[in-house]
Formats: C-alpha cells, sequence, structure tokens
C-alpha cells in the first residue's frame, strides 16, 4: 500500500529525532528521504537541530537540490550530499550525513573502518574514504557545490557508508529503517573499534561474513524490532505537537493579547 506524504513527513522527523537520540546527529547533520512517488525528489528537513525536527519542517527537493516552492525558512546548506547520491544511486532511497565522535577518529587518522561484528557488518563490507581536498584543494570543508556532492557520491560508488576526511561521513540505504539501522549500528562498530585497537588486535568479519551477517541484520523484522526501541528511547519526543502547522500558518494578529502572548512562547521556548 502507498505511504502518505505526511506519514512520510512523519516517519522522517521520528527518524531524525532518532538519530538525534543516539548520538549520531546532534546540533548538525541530517537525514533525507526519496519521494516514494516521484523518483526525482526528495524530502530534507528545514535547518534545525535534529532532535526538533517535526513533520511540518519537512521541505521538498529536487536532486538538483533546489527548493520544488519558494521557501520561507532556510534548508540545510549542505543539501547537495544527499541530491547527488540520488541521482548516481537510483537503488538508494535515504540518505543520513553525519559527524558522529565515533566515526570522526577514522576521518581524522584515515584508518579504515572494518565489520567488526553482526550489526556492524550492515554499514557495508568495505567503507571507502572521500577526501574533499583531492578534487578540490583547500575549502571550508562543507560540501555544498553540486560537483562537491556528485564527487562524494562518487567515493560512495556502489558501497552504503563514506567516511569523509576531516569532517565525518554520510550513509544511504534502500529505505529510511536501513539507513538509520546501518548508521547507528557504523557507529556502535566505529566505537568499538576504536576501544578494541586500544586493547589489542582486531579479529574483522571476512568478506563472505560481512555481506551475510549484514544481509540477515537488514531484513525487515530486526528492522523493525530496533525501530520499536529506539522510538521507546524517545519517550515523549516520539510525539509531535498537534497543531504545529496551524500554529505557524495563524495570521499575525494585532489584539492587545498576541504581544503578550509571544512573550509567554518565547519564554517557554527558552526553559525547554
Ligand atoms: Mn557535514
Amino acid at each position: 500500500m502507498p505511504v502518505s506524504l505526511d506519514e512520510v513527513r512523519r516517519q522522517l522527523a521520528i527518524a531524525n529525532r532518532i538519530l538525534g537520540n543516539e548520538g549520531v546527529i546532534d546540533a548538525f547533520g541530517h537525514a533525507s528521504i526519496r519521494h516514494p512517488g516521484n523518483p526525482n525528489r526528495y524530502f530534507l528537513a528545514r535547518s534545525r537541530s535534529p532532535l526538533w525536527v517535526e513533520p511540518d519542517d519537512i521541505l521538498e527537493f529536487d536532486l538538483d537540490s533546489q527548493p520544488v516552492r519558494p521557501l520561507t525558512v532556510q534548508p540545510y546548506g549542505e543539501r547537495v550530499i544527499h541530491g547527488e547520491i540520488y541521482k548516481a544511486r537510483p537503488d538508494v532511497n535515504s540518505v543520513v550525513h553525519h559527524h558522529s565522535g565515533a566515526v570522526l577518529p577514522f576521518c581524522m587518522t584515515g584508518v579504515p573502518l572494518v565489520p567488526l561484528f553482526h550489526l556492524g557488518a550492515t554499514m557495508g563490507e568495505t567503507v571507502p574514504f572521500w577526501d574533499q581536498r583531492d578534487d578540490f584543494g583547500d575549502t571550508n570543508l562543507l560540501v555544498i557545490k553540486p560537483e562537491e556532492g556528485a564527487s562524494l557520491a562518487r567515493a560512495l560508488g556502489r558501497n552504503w557508508t563514506v567516511l569523509m576526511r576531516r569532517h565525518g561521513a554520510t550513509v544511504a540505504g534502500t529505505s529510511l529503517q536501513e539507513a538509520v539501522f546501518r548508521s547507528i549500528n557504523g557507529c556502535i562498530n566505529a566505537e568499538c573499534q576504536l576501544r578494541a585497537m586500544a586493547i589489542g588486535t582486531i579479529g574483522p568479519l571476512n568478506a563472505a561474513e560481512a555481506r551475510d551477517a549484514g544481509a540477515f541484520n537488514l531484513q525487515p523484522r530486526p528492522m523493525a524490532r530496533a525501530w520499536e526501541y529506539w522510538t521507546l528511547r524517545l519517550g515523549d519526543r516520539a510525539k509531535f505537537p498537534a497543531r504545529a502547522k496551524a500554529a505557524v500558518k495563524a495570521p499575525e494578529r494585532k489584539s492587545k493579547a498576541a504581544p503578550r502572548k509571544r512573550v509567554k512562547a518565547a519564554a517557554k521556548t527558552r526553559r525547554r
């Protein structure tokens, strides 16, 4: 049964919050999903901290990462990461970009990240590196230009996770759940690898084990079980305010009560 776009927005908002809550993304980083009815479009939140993303924050872009309707809010700067990977990989339906502290030591040293346990294998048998410096020389390290996104997509190749030197990681999936599962377990693998290398010699999965374990854990049942667990850990953050949209769309009131109401709302926001 086709999924409604409202449900896509809700799922993507939940995914943002799960990734935030599990420490994959923090103030920065983002997740997107390809439009289920139009492969030339994708959805991505407006620029805000992922833990706060609501369904109404989700914007629609074409594969050149241009908004499909005029924006009244600020989009993320690095959205070409998403658009260019969707262009290069028709099999990819979701992309996560993050700067998790778990992967940064690998991005900083160039030490290869390898699958060390069955769930870690979901990040892919091989995790290539991309160095923005190779193609673009000195930059501010943000991936903003379409050619930078395309270069990153080439480095990802047919793999599922790519490490970005001195920056972070980008993770792809055939579905939103898969990209989230892969991102979280890839970070757990990275954390374990760092600790394991400190106490001894690592013994990674071989290619056949990595392939089989990866495929097994990316089946619907384990992914649904993990999604349930991560959603439970969100607690109240798994719920969205019933009428965020109405509040945003309400015309500015010029009655005497309005300013006081706004001050009250602002104070409430500050407390949270
Ligand atoms: Mn980034």
